[in-house]
């Protein structure tokens, strides 16, 4: 690619002093993903005229704004008035949303070109993409791989070069995880920092839309545009609008980076491992303390979060009963079969599955002993991290156990799928924000990230964090051989 595709600000720098048109952007990346796409499978649905037409009214000074032009691909269970929005699901094969998801059209109003959607497990449930009920995404290092997941399109796409920048939702880890395996930065933000409004909810307090970027620096630029109070979504924080690029290149004096022991275990892949050991070097480099802290409760992450989602999940997904909308089963014989059926054909079997086990935990008689009993451990883990921020400023930890896996792999075992996601889900849980950056390659030629966890509300110091990473190191800047 051209040096001014090499990230979202190189090429918003190039538009803006017409180095390059945004019809001859668009151009490019439609063209990459025709090549190449059909080989990854990152897309479910492109919009290239209206792409085209976005485009040619930024070139003719019609649309402004702080991304006038770049090229972006969003998660496809982000509503918006044009196209599908599909969830990767039968259920919602031939949805087409009244609306728009708030995040996305705040990219809009910068000027932003939305190219198109990105694959997904049904309806953000898994680690792999492999849900998908349209086929699973591959990974652009190696495409006998998964991409991880849920936004493995989202994933796949940047790491692939398919646009400047891609939106995804994370849950559980939906960003950080598929952004670790594929080798790109991914962000989730504070719970509440980005509205939710036009998001289909599968946990809504854990949901989070966020960026994939190749850079720290376009992270904090989507940050800025993305983020704010939105009335239409009762959880987002009423404060006023951060700005995240403001001070991102100064790093911060006295920086404490701390370390917790319950995520550096014995069976991390080396890789990972080392990874992790030497980003520690790095910020002793640049002036760093390393400090222990200690999270007590993280091993209870996963049994927590796979009750908390799923209980959520049953509840949000009680909707698609065939009436309202979703798909509709052709010869009911009465009024429970429409609903059975409709449900039985319309969903996957990761989705059922959540839907079942969600609906058991929430029975009454089980209820205390599930989902009340989670509730207050989520609470014990959301404390240990205000007892570590008192310490350290960031939380230094891997984003995942291993590098990306052999599609297929996994997709029998739920618990070795569900496993995946012990480094990221407690963060949704806490609600705090989470990051992951490049952090090299494996010897298989496999890209190795590691995470920083920031405190809540300060998603702007936790990139300056990362953006000091970036400063001293070039892993961001490696990109995968397209076949
Ligand atoms: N992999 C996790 C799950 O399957 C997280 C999903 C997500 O963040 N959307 O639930």
């Amino acid at each position: 690619m051209q040096p001014e595709f090499e990230s979202l600000v190189t090429l918003k720098k190039a538009i803006a002093e017409k180095k390059v048109s945004a019809v001859d952007a668009v151009t490019a990346y439609l063209e990459r993903i025709g090549q190449h796409d059909e080989s990854i499978h990152a897309f479910n649905e492109l919009y290239g005229d209206y792409a085209m037409q976005r485009a040619a009214q930024v070139d003719a000074g019609q649309i402004t704004g702080k991304l006038a032009g770049v090229p972006i691909a969003i998660k496809d269970n982000l509503c918006t008035p044009y196209g599908h929005t599909t969830c990767s699901s039968k259920m919602l094969a031939n949805f087409k949303a009244p609306y728009m998801a708030t995040a996305v059209g705040k990219l809009e109003a910068e000027g932003a070109i939305i190219i198109g959607k990105t694959n997904l497990d049904e309806f953000a449930m898994g680690s792999s993409t492999e849900n998908s009920a349209f086929g699973m995404t591959k990974n652009p290092w190696d495409t006998t791989r998964v991409p991880g997941g849920s936004s493995g399109g989202s994933a796949a796409a940047m790491a692939a070069d398919f646009a400047a920048a891609t939106l995804g939702s994370d849950t559980g880890g939906s960003i950080r995880q598929p952004a670790a395996l594929c080798g790109v930065c991914g962000l989730k933000p504070t719970y509440g920092k980005v509205s939710r409004f036009g998001l289909v909810a599968f946990a809504s307090s854990l949901d989070q839309i966020g960026p994939f970027t190749r850079s720290v620096e376009d992270a904090a630029l989507l940050m800025d545009v993305i983020c704010g109070h939105d009335p239409k979504d009762s959880t987002s924080a009423n404060l006023p609008a951060s700005d995240h690029t403001l001070e991102l290149h100064k790093p911060i004096e006295n920086l404490r980076i701390g370390i917790a022991k319950q995520y550096m275990a014995e069976g991390n892949d080396p890789a990972v491992t080392k990874a992790v050991e030497d980003a520690i070097e790095v910020y002793k480099s640049l002036g760093a303390t390393i400090v222990e802290v200690d999270l007590p409760h993280t091993e209870y992450g996963i049994p927590v979060y796979y009750i908390v989602a799923t209980a959520e999940a049953s509840s949000n997904l009680a909707r698609y009963d065939g009436v309202h909308y979703g798909h509709r089963t052709e010869k009911p014989e009465d009024l429970y079969d429409l609903y059975a059926a409709s449900r039985a054909e319309g969903f996957g079997d990761e989705v059922k599955r959540r839907i079942m086990l969600g609906t058991y935990a929430l029975c009454s008689g089980y209820y205390d002993a599930y989902y009340n009993r989670a509730l207050k451990v989520r609470r014990l883990i959301k404390q240990d991290f205000d007892k570590a921020y008192e310490q350290c400023d960031a939380i230094l930890c891997p984003t995942t156990t291993g590098v990306a896996f052999k599609a297929g792999d996994k997709t029998d075992d739920p618990l070795a799928m569900y496993l995946n996601d012990v480094y990221t889900v407690n963060a949704n849980l806490a609600g705090i924000p989470g990051i992951t950056i490049p952090a090299g390659l494996s010897d298989d030629g496999l890209p190795v990230s590691i995470q920083l966890y920031g405190n809540a509300y300060e998603d702007a110091k936790l990139l300056r964090i990362a953006q000091m990473f970036q400063t001293a190191t070039s892993h961001h800047t490696l990109r995968p051989k397209l076949g």
